[in-house]
């Protein structure tokens, strides 16, 4: 076996990559023509790759790495930790000083009584977790009828058989069997794309009250739970109307069901709080967590959940786990870097500094003549390309060719943005300076303009 390293020839890395390994979301046989991107190391909010090339990465690896690359403490913790104590498991009436430490850090940073923490290896599996523990939590209070959970088509909550199918992604819906029976999904509040002659706030509050109608139609007795993210990440970044979470939460209220707030990408500081359900202003009964939870160094996730339910749940023995659940080493990390998070005024001085610069500035995108709306909330956000800005209109072109044209244009002026479709996205690492969104503007700019001339 060759020992390889960032010194090997990226055409050999590439080959090798190509035979071998196969990439999730990815058309893998394209790989093999192309060559997949090596990166090989990273500092700060800069990439390096393989040829030496340096980026900036406009999407926080995917939209974890929280407080950037490079921080020796996170990797002091994770080796004192391996030496201490490596892995020990929380199943079976045992617990260890990094899992419990971290949940009761949690319960401290957490809105109102979310108090418990169940840990998981990743945000896929905290769902699963979350579709497990709502549908325990009605049958051990006498209401086994209430299974169905609701959710959102192109909302994204991970990619497991359980979590996909809460998920409303129709391209992975397509492959393997999903959505598992007892998923119900209505519309998202995307007003660009499906907003027509309404105005945001009558959109919101339109698309709001699909979740009473399908309440409604369900049954009230037979609805368990209602699963959104506050702000969709992967699905475009797609900020609802000020209308929408207020309705929500309304009708969430009035008819008594769970509310799961998906907050894998908009915790730990993503919109300016340390929960984008703050950001939002909504109460959720359970957060779903990882990514930004240990900045991506290991790999973390978890649910975070309310007194009632977390009562009604320890109240049996919930038959549920990971071998990973709580594991030390991810714990350690996770611990060290919400410290880091904490003490250094990093979401502080997103909310109150560095957001407001980043939105000052990335709105100067709309005088772009491709560019119809940007919308950013704290440090995630996303711009829809348009040859039409007055009609909203789509290209004519298969959706998401331009998009694509523009991420791989952003790639060649070493920015990393990533498309949806046709709308571009940044969710870059929360410690980003002025000057870094400068050169992060002037090379979308850049981009958008080549775009512009290729896709003529
Ligand atoms: N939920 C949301 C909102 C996400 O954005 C993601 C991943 O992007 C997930 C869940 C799944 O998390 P993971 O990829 O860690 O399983």
């Amino acid at each position: 076996m060759s020992v390889l390293s960032p010194n090997t020839p990226t055409a050999e890395l590439q080959r090798i990559d190509a035979a071998h390994h196969m990439h999730p979301f990815t058309h893998n046989q394209g790989l093999a023509d192309k060559g997949a991107r090596v990166i090989t190391r990273a500092n700060g909010c800069w990439l390096t790759d393989s040829n030496g090339n340096r980026m900036l990465d406009g999407m926080a690896g995917l939209w974890c790495v929280n407080v950037g690359y490079g921080r020796t403490e996170l990797a002091d913790a994770a080796h004192r930790q391996m030496l201490e104590l490596p892995f020990y498991n929380t199943f079976f009436q045992t617990t260890h000083i990094p899992a419990l430490a971290l949940a009761q850090r949690l319960a401290e940073l957490a809105p109102g009584d979310l108090n418990h923490v169940f840990f998981a290896g990743s945000g896929s599996e905290a769902n699963d977790t979350n579709l497990r523990m709502v549908r325990t939590y009605w049958s051990e209070k006498g209401q086994p009828e209430r299974q169905i959970i609701i959710s959102r088509w192109n909302g994204y909550h991970g990619s497991t058989v359980g979590s996909g199918s809460l998920g409303g992604m129709k391209g992975m819906h397509e492959q393997g069997g999903m959505p598992i029976p007892g998923i119900h999904h209505i519309n998202q509040p995307n007003w660009w794309l499906e907003g027509g002659d309404m105005t945001p706030e009558e959109f919101g509050l339109a698309r709001a009250r699909e979740l009473e109608e399908a309440i409604e139609e369900l049954g009230p007795d037979k609805v368990a739970a209602f699963i959104a993210e506050p702000i969709q990440g992967a699905g475009g970044v797609i900020i609802p109307p000020e209308t929408y979470w207020p309705e929500i939460q309304r009708i969430v209220d009035k008819y008594g069901i769970l509310l799961i707030a998906d907050e894998v990408i908009c915790a730990f500081g993503r919109t300016g709080n340390w929960f984008g359900s703050q950001t939002m202003g909504i109460r959720p009964h359970i957060m779903t967590i990882a990514k930004g939870l240990s900045s991506g160094y290991q790999p973390i996730g978890g649910s975070i959940v309310c007194d009632e339910v977390a009562e009604v749940i320890d109240a049996t023995e919930f038959n549920h786990g990971y071998t990973y659940s709580g594991h030390p080493v991810a714990c350690a990390v996770a611990l060290e870097n919400l410290r880091i998070l904490d003490e250094e005024g990093i979401v502080t001085r997103v909310r109150e500094e560095t957001a407001p610069y980043l939105k000052e500035r990335f709105e100067t995108l709309t005088d772009h003549p491709m560019v119809g709306e940007a919308k950013i909330v704290g440090m995630m956000g996303s711009i829809a390309l348009t040859p039409d800005k007055a009609a909203r209109a789509p290209f004519a072109s298969d959706a998401g060719t331009v998009g694509y044209l523009c991420r791989e244009r952003c790639f060649n002026n070493n920015l990393v943005m990533r498309h949806v479709y046709d709308r571009m996205i940044i969710s870059p690492p929360l410690i980003i300076s002025r000057e870094e969104i400068d050169t992060l503007i002037e090379r979308a700019w850049q981009s958008l303009d080549e775009t512009m001339a290729e896709a003529k």
